[in-house]
């Protein structure tokens, strides 16, 4: 699996910070720490991981996380966010020409998987009702027409060759007359790679580019290589200005370092990532898709996400100190079941929790709980003011007036009423309890 080590190293530093609750900021300084090398170790670019610690560092310290009543997850958003960012924000595109065919160049080292790419490529873009031509340009390595010839076969798609005793360069500018007489609206040309960049390699994919004048030129790029990746891919854009990078076999990359650094390193975007050796196996590369899978957390960005949408944390402090007071009232618990609600169907949201087997969730039967609540909310909603602020004075006739209300039953509103005490004495032993620790200070 991708970035298993990196994503492991993060989780165990935000479980630290998750038990701490209040964070100083020296707390967030020994997070970022580990973070740093945690970075360091997935090969990300040594001057990527300084700015990226700073920012977030920065960030970080700032009122807004250290006010807050969840910092840890403060944090580990602003990681989140911070990373987006680094990964170039969102998906980026092919650049598609008005003016068919659209021409996509495909270039980098011999054996990064370029050829594989320029068949995944064609492939993806016919399920977008494109009509691809690829165009075998390599010349050099033995047997490399053969390969794309192979491999369009296997997806139908035509491959245009003149053999390896034509120049590449009219090979290419022979393709582009070829797919426009034949209603070709993408030609994807498979380049000649080497083992090492070299001057005579720059020049003929020079030459091509200026033939062709191509719409982007892809850098294909083996995310296993970390950040050899990077310095290829700051080579090719140097020479070419390359307009975007493919990172092959991220499958097989346990670190994550060609990922996280090759924007930041170069300006130009990851587009697509290859992802196995079958056709199929390619992904359009989304930033923030990738920076959760990096972070190992699912949707719960999401969940965090919404959650302060909904959440007056004013008003959960507030609600915090009612609990430890004992003045905590029906009305709060009216209060608390709706912003509960504005997070949406519970059902929906317990299957955001990471790591969830989802399959147990058929047994619990959702609905009824709803229900219960729905019943509950009513019930509150018919009591007075004074009612709600007070149990105590609610006798049998206003019972009766309550279960009317709210279209229940006597026995629903004593239901209610016995939870609310039971929960209050809990609450209350609990309180009591945790003074009883601080006092003796003992790590509660
Ligand atoms: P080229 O020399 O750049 O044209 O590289 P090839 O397309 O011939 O690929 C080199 C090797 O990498 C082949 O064995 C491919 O099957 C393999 N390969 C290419 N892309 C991927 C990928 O995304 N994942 C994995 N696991 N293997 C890949």
């Amino acid at each position: 699996m991708a970035f298993e080590g990196l994503t492991h190293k993060l989780q165990e530093t935000f479980k630290k910070l998750r038990g701490k609750g209040k964070l100083s900021e020296k707390d967030v300084k020994d997070a970022m720490r580990e973070v740093k090398l945690a970075l360091l170790e997935a090969d990300v670019n040594y001057k990527v991981v300084k700015d990226f610690i700073n920012v977030v560092t920065e960030r970080a310290i700032g009122q807004e996380v250290m006010e807050s009543l969840t910092p840890a997850q403060q944090v580990i958003k602003i990681v989140h966010e911070e990373m987006i960012k680094l990964m170039g924000s969102t998906e980026s595109k092919i650049n598609i020409s008005p003016k068919p065919p659209t021409v996509i160049m495909l270039v980098g080292l011999q054996g990064a998987g370029k050829t594989t790419m320029a068949a995944k490529l064609a492939l993806h873009l016919r399920k977008n009702n494109k009509h691809p031509l690829l165009v075998a340009a390599d010349i050099y390595r033995p047997a490399a027409i053969k390969q794309l010839q192979i491999l369009g076969g296997q997806i139908d798609i035509p491959v245009f060759t003149l053999g390896d005793k034509v120049n590449p360069v009219d090979i290419a500018k022979a393709s582009l007359e070829y797919a426009k007489k034949n209603a070709k609206d993408i030609v994807i040309i498979d380049t000649a790679g080497r083992l090492h960049i070299d001057e005579e390699l720059m020049l003929e994919l020079e030459g091509i580019k200026k033939e062709v004048n191509p719409d982007e030129i892809l850098l294909v790029v083996d995310a296993m290589t970390g950040q050899d990746a990077v310095n290829v891919a700051q080579s090719f854009n140097d020479k070419l200005d390359i307009t975007g990078v493919i990172l092959t076999k991220l499958d097989g990359d346990t670190r994550g370092g060609a990922a996280l650094s090759v924007k930041a390193v170069t300006g130009k975007p990851i587009k697509y990532a290859g992802v196995g050796e079958k056709l199929s196996d390619l992904e359009i590369f989304y930033p923030d898709r990738m920076a959760s899978r990096i972070l190992g957390m699912g949707d719960i960005l999401s969940l965090i996400e919404k959650a302060q949408q909904a959440i007056d944390e004013k008003k959960a402090l507030e609600m915090q100190q009612k609990l430890e007071r004992q003045e905590f009232t029906l009305e709060d618990f009216l209060d608390q079941m709706q912003q509960m609600k504005k997070l949406g169907p519970l059902k929906d949201l317990i299957k955001m929790i990471p790591g969830l087997d989802t399959s147990k969730l058929d047994d619990i039967d959702f609905e009824e709980n709803e229900k219960e609540m729905a019943k509950i909310e009513a019930i509150i909603k018919s009591m007075t003011k004074e009612e709600r602020r007070n149990p105590s004075i609610i006798n049998s006739s206003r019972k009766k007036r309550i279960a009317k209300g709210s279209g229940t039953t006597i026995q629903d509103v004593n239901k209610l009423l016995n939870n609310f005490e039971q929960a209050r004495k809990m609450m209350k032993q609990f309180s009591d309890m945790q003074k009883h620790v601080k006092k003796e200070n003992l790590n509660f």
